[in-house]
C-alpha cells in the first residue's frame, strides 16, 4: 500500500500547475496527488504526531473526526502502515450504514467509537475504549491534527516548495492548522489568506494566532463568505462550479474544502481584488475520497 514500516506513505514531492486560464498568473500547488489514499494536507499534518508516538514507544493512535473526515482516513491509514494501532471517536450516534469514508477507515484497521455530540464537543474519549487500551500506551491527535506539531508539518512542507515568487497563497481551512503552516513559512511581502469552509467560526483567527510564532501573526486572514451554508454544505451552484473549474483547469475539486477554496479564487480574481502584478498560489489540499457521499453522477470527474 505504498508504506514504509519506518518512514511512513511513500509521500512524492508535489507539483506546482500553473494556470493557463488566469494568464499564468495563479498556480495550483497539487497535494491531492502527493499519495492515493493520504493525500492532501493530511499527512504534513500527521507526521509530527505519529514519530513522536514512535519515538515514546507507543503502539496506539487515537483521534477525532465526522463521518466524511478525510483526516479520519488518512490517519487509519498511515497508523496501518507504520504498524500502529487506531482509534477513531466519531461524531454522532452509530449510523445504520458506514459512510464510504468510515467504511475505509476500518478496512484500514481503525477502530470506531460513535459519541454523541455534546461529548464529542468536549472531546471526551469514551471509557469503554480505556478497557480494550491502556492510556500509557496511547496517543491522542486532536481533530484535523491541529496544534503545534501539525503546523510545524505544514511550514516545513511550505519551505521545502519554492514560495518566493507568489504574492499571495490560498487555502482552505477547517482547524485553521494548514493556514497556520503556510503563515509561519510566508515572507514578509506574502499575503496568506484563508477561505473558511465553516459557517461563521470567528473563533478561527484567535487559534491561528495561538500557534503561531511572534510576527507571523500579521500577514494572514480568513474570509467567511465563501462556506455555502456551512460545513459539508453545498448547493448546486456549488456543484455546476466544480465541473467548471475542471472544465477550465482538469482540477478535481472536493464540495467541503476545495471547491470552495477555487469558487472564492474565482471571484476574487474576478472583481479584481488582485493587481495585474499579483501571483496567486493555490493550495490544492486533497480531499477527493469525499466526493463519493455526493449523489452518483452529479460531477463529470
Ligand atoms: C482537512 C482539510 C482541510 C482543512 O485543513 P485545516 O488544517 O484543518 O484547516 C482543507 N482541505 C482539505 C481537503 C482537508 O481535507
Amino acid at each position: 500500500m505504498l508504506f514504509d514500516k519506518n518512514s511512513g506513505p511513500a509521500i512524492s514531492q508535489p507539483r506546482i500547475q500553473i494556470l493557463s486560464a488566469f494568464n499564468g498568473k495563479a498556480s495550483v500547488l497539487r497535494l491531492d496527488e502527493v499519495h492515493p489514499v493520504v493525500s492532501g494536507n493530511k499527512w504534513y499534518k500527521l507526521k509530527g504526531y505519529l514519530e513522536k508516538a514512535q519515538t515514546e514507544g507507543k503502539h496506539t493512535i487515537i483521534t477525532f473526526g465526522g463521518a466524511y473526515s478525510n483526516h479520519i482516513v488518512a490517519t487509519a491509514a498511515a497508523c496501518a502502515g507504520l504498524g500502529l494501532q487506531s482509534i477513531g471517536i466519531i461524531r454522532g450516534e452509530a449510523p445504520p450504514g458506514l459512510s464510504p469514508t468510515l467504511s475505509e477507515a476500518r478496512s484500514l484497521g481503525m477502530k470506531l467509537h460513535f459519541t454523541a455530540r455534546t461529548a464529542y464537543r468536549e472531546k471526551i474519549i469514551p471509557p469503554e475504549v480505556w478497557t480494550q487500551v491502556s492510556k500509557e500506551d496511547c496517543l491522542v491527535i486532536a481533530e484535523g491534527g491541529h496544534g503545534p506539531l501539525g503546523v510545524r508539518g505544514i511550514s516545513t512542507l511550505a519551505q521545502g516548495i519554492a514560495l518566493e515568487p507568489y504574492s499571495h497563497i490560498l487555502c482552505a481551512v477547517g482547524t485553521g492548522t494548514t493556514l497556520a503552516g503556510f503563515a509561519q513559512a510566508a515572507f514578509p511581502h506574502q499575503q496568506v489568506i484563508g477561505i473558511a469552509a465553516l459557517k461563521n467560526n470567528f473563533s478561527l483567527e484567535g487559534s491561528v494566532k495561538e500557534v503561531l510564532p511572534n510576527g507571523h501573526a500579521e500577514n494572514f486572514k480568513v474570509l467567511h463568505a465563501y462556506h455555502f451554508g456551512g460545513y459539508a454544505k453545498h448547493t448546486p451552484e456549488l456543484l455546476q462550479f466544480m465541473n467548471d473549474w475542471y472544465r477550465l483547469t482538469s482540477i478535481p475539486s472536493d464540495f467541503v474544502y476545495t471547491a470552495k477554496l477555487f469558487y472564492a479564487f474565482q471571484q476574487l480574481w474576478q472583481e479584481g481584488f488582485f493587481s495585474p502584478s499579483s501571483h496567486v498560489l493555490l493550495v490544492h489540499s486533497g480531499g477527493l475520497q469525499g466526493n463519493r457521499s455526493l449523489t452518483e453522477g452529479s460531477l463529470i470527474f
